[in-house]
This record gives C-alpha cells, structure tokens and sequence, in this order.
C-alpha cells in the first residue's frame, strides 16, 4: 500500500530543477543581478518549416523521429552530438538490456526493428538470443541514421537547444538552438523532449523531479573499450564480472590498491577481441556542466586505473591490451523526470499494473545505482504497462516526453530508463506528436489514445 509519504518519498525531489533556467535571460525583464546578464535585444535567423521537432537522438529521440515523420509529420531530429543513438553509441553503453520477459519479446514495433538491425553489428552473438546483447556502437549509429533517414525526417548535428520562447503560459512557440549558425529559432507545431535531461520541458517551466527525496541521483559511468585482449582467454574464464561474487574483481577491491575500482563492472565482446566496459560509478548532476567536466576527467582516469586492475585480474587476458578511447558522453543514468498527466510508480511496477491507456510494457528490474539498493526483479513472463500520461507534461499542450525522463517516481525509474524502454516511448510520442497536429488542434492531451494505440498495433507493438 502506498501512503502519501511513501509516494512522495519516491517521487524524489520535485520541482528542484524548475526555478532557474537558461532561457531566464530571454524571459527576464526585471533588473539583473550580479551574476545574470541582459541580452541586448537582438534578431537571430527563424526556421518555421518543420510541423514536429524533437530535441535529442538517443534511443527516445531517434525513435520518436521516425515515428512522426512516418506518419506524415515533417519532422527534424536536432542532437548535440555528431552521431545518434545517446547512451547507446556516445555513451558506449555495451549492451541492450533484456527484450525479453523470460519467455517473448515484449518490446516490439520500432524497438524490436532497431533491436535487429543491431544484431548485424555483432555476428559472434548467438542466433536467436534476446537478452543482453552486445552492442556494436559504430554499427549501431548507422543503424539509426539509415532508419531516421529513411523515415524522411531531418537530421541537424552539433546543434544543442539552450533556450525556449512561450507564446502562451503552456505553449512552446520556438526553441533557441545554439550551433555554427550563432543562434536560430526553430518553430514547430509540436515539440518532443527527448535530451534525456528534461531540458525542452524544464526551461518551459514545467515542474520536474530530481533524484530521490534528498534530490540525490543515480551514480554515473564514463564506459570505455579495451582493444586487443586475448578473447580465447577471455572466454576460458574466469568470469570478471561484478555479478559474480567470485570475480577477482572482489580480491583487487579487498587489497585497495585502486580505489576508483568498486563493484560495479560489466564487460561485453563487442567486436573482435575489443571489450565495452560499464564500469566505474562518478558522483555527479549532470544539469552542472561544470559537474559533467570534473566527472570526465575523472572517469577518463577511472577507466587507467581498471585497465591497471584488470592486467593484475586476468593478465593473460589484457597484457597485450589498451584503452582504445573513452566514451564522448558521460554515462548518465539519472537527472530530471518531468511530471506528466500520470506519475509511474514502483507501486504499479510492483503491481505489475495494466493502463487503458497503455503504449507499451516494460519488465526491466529494479536497477537503482544507489549504495545499498537491491534490486528487485520480475519472474518469467511478468511486465507492467506504460500509460501514454507519463509522456504529456502537466501543463504544456504542444510537447510531449520521450526516453529516460518520462514521468515516474525515482525508484521505477531505475526500470524504466533502459534503451528498449526509451524505443517504445520513442515510438509512441512520435506516432503522437502527428496526431495531436491532425485531431487535436495540436494539445497533446486531448490525442485520442484508442486510434493512437491501434496505431502502434499495426505497428507491430505489445501490450494489452
Ligand atoms: C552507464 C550507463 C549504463 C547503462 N546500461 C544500460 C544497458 O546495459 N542497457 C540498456 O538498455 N540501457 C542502459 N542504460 C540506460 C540507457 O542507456 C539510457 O537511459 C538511455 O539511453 C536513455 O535514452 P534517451 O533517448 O532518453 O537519452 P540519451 O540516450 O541520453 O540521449 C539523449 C540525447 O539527447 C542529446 N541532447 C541532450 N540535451 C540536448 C540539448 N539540449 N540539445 C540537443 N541535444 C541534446 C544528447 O546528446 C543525447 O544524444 C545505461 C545508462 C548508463 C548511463
């Protein structure tokens, strides 16, 4: 039973990110203070042509633009980075969590097409398997670009959003892009937030929550490769991984001579004797660049001193062996989760609730990287449904949510924010951000979510 403490409890900190944002200085009219700055009024470049724009090409993003543009929408993908696919390529996350429940696949549709595609990056996994595969990251971004492109939508790189213009208390009217150009404003009919971070959403205004009830977040992991191991060896054994309370990864920890090196460290065959590592956990809030900076120097020095560790683990294995790079993008498992129309629970998760207006099912566990957390898992064939509320921003009518900041509390979030996860939602917000165009005079919530499911049906989803 939850009561109202524990609900809130879980919720985490709510509204911590709302105050300030960087579009104050478009927005501000009052005097500023020492350490805010009025921009002279200026004229910056407008591009109006697009009907949906969605803001971040990771697993959400990138799904969420080709769902639009196939229905009809013309829709622009804008990323920070160069390349597509966030956690999963920039990130160099090495694996694809379950697709699984333990007896079918349950993230079908978009997911399960981009989820194949991949396997052809990595022909040394087993036929058939669907749970934690490895990911090939370089195969993996074009898989994205191919299939974004191919949906017809627009594609800008090295173009990051830093404000956001309203014409109305619950409209976006542009967003302010920040790249080569100077600065543009980009005009859309509907916008989809998905950075990750809740940014389009936060600057808007929208209440957000961060972490748990003390606003502490999940720890972060800069991923790295190592190239030229001895796989033979490798596959002999003996088994690395942190999951296995016999690693010798537990006796290096014991000794101390590392003390980057905790007990978290997975390790995936992601190509020819080449080795993606999750490894290593940084404190940090990724909404402070100044935070993400420290947070890669050091992870940069985390992944030397594994490699240091893993020579001593398994020297047979990595004596030949080298960093080939770290990863472009921290590893960031949590930041914002912004408040929709519905907050998902650990309490449905526990339920393993079912929604009318259900877009999707998920069955990740309770993953929290958290000291002191257990996680908690699912048995075969278990999985809760994803209400289309958690991706419609309470109090904004043309954005939608897609990706790790849909709206849940902190501890469903551990489940939620896996990659599969963030395809279905992807896949959903897109499909919805046309159709609120087409039915709904742009006003997200009023899209009817009966044609929206039937949609996704046709479309190869699960859910009930
Ligand atoms: C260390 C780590 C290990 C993980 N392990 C796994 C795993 O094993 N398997 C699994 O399936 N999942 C795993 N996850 C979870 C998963 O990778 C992420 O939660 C998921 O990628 C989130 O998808 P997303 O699309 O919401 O955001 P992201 O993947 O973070 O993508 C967001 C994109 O938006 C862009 N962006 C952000 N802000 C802006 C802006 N203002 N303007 C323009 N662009 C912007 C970013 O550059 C990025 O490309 C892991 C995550 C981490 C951090």
């Amino acid at each position: 039973m939850t009561t109202r403490r524990s609900f809130l409890k879980n919720l985490g900190a709510v509204a911590a990110t709302a105050a300030i944002a960087p579009n104050m200085a478009f927005a501000c009219k009052k005097r500023p203070q020492n350490d805010e700055y009025d921009l002279n009024s200026q004229h910056i470049r407008l591009d109006s042509s697009w009907d949906v724009i969605v803001v971040g090409g990771g697993p959400g993003g990138c799904a969420a633009a080709i769902a639009a543009a196939r229905e009809g929408a013309k829709t622009l993908l804008i990323e920070a980075n160069g390349i597509l696919g966030g956690m999963g390529t920039a990130g160099m996350v090495p694996a694809w969590t379950p697709f699984s429940d333990g007896e079918k696949m349950i993230y079908r549709g978009l997911a399960e097409k981009v989820f194949k595609e991949s396997l052809k990056g990595v022909p040394h996994e087993p036929k058939g398997k669907l749970d934690w595969v490895n990911i090939n990251p370089e195969h993996l971004i074009r898989v994205y670009e191919d299939m974004v492109s191919a949906a017809g939508a627009g594609i800008l790189f090295f173009s990051r959003v830093a404000a956001v213009e309203k014409s109305d208390d619950d409209t976006i009217d542009a967003i302010i892009v920040a790249n080569k150009n100077g600065l543009t404003a980009f005009k859309a009919k509907v916008f989809i937030d998905a950075t990750g971070d809740g940014d389009l959403c936060a600057w808007a205004g929208t209440l957000c929550m961060k972490g748990d009830e003390y606003g502490k977040v999940q720890q972060a992991t800069l991923c790295f490769e190592i190239a030229n191991i001895n796989t033979q060896a490798w596959l002999a054994g003996p088994n690395l991984h942190s999951d296995n309370k016999y690693s010798p990864l537990y006796d290096i920890i014991a000794q101390g001579k590392y003390p980057d090196v905790v007990s978290h460290m997975c390790l995936n065959l992601i190509g020819p004797d080449v080795l993606g590592f999750n490894a290593g956990h940084l404190d940090v809030d990724s909404t402070d660049p100044w935070d993400v900076s420290k947070a890669m120097i050091k992870g940069r020095k985390v992944a030397l001193e594994y490699h240091k560790a893993l020579k001593e683990m398994a020297p047979e294995v990595f004596k030949d062996s080298f960093i080939v790079r770290t990863a472009t993008s921290l590893g960031v498992r949590e930041s914002r989760r912004v408040i929709g129309d519905y907050v998902l629970t650990a309490e449905d998760w526990n339920a393993r609730r079912t929604f009318e207006d259900e877009i999707g099912r998920n069955c990740y566990y309770l993953d929290v990287h958290k000291p002191g957390f257990v996680p908690v898992h699912y048995g075969k064939g278990d999985s809760h449904g994803i209400p289309y509320r958690c991706l419609t921003p309470a109090g904004l009518k043309n954005v939608l949510v897609a990706g790790r900041c849909i709206s849940s509390d902190s501890q469903v979030f551990g489940s939620v924010r896996v990659m599969p996860c963030c395809l279905v939602t992807g896949e959903a917000a897109g499909m919805a951000a046309a159709h609120a165009i087409e039915q709904s005079g742009c006003n997200v919530h009023n899209v009817d979510v009966r044609h929206l499911r039937s949609r996704l049906k046709e479309e190869g989803q699960y859910f009930i």
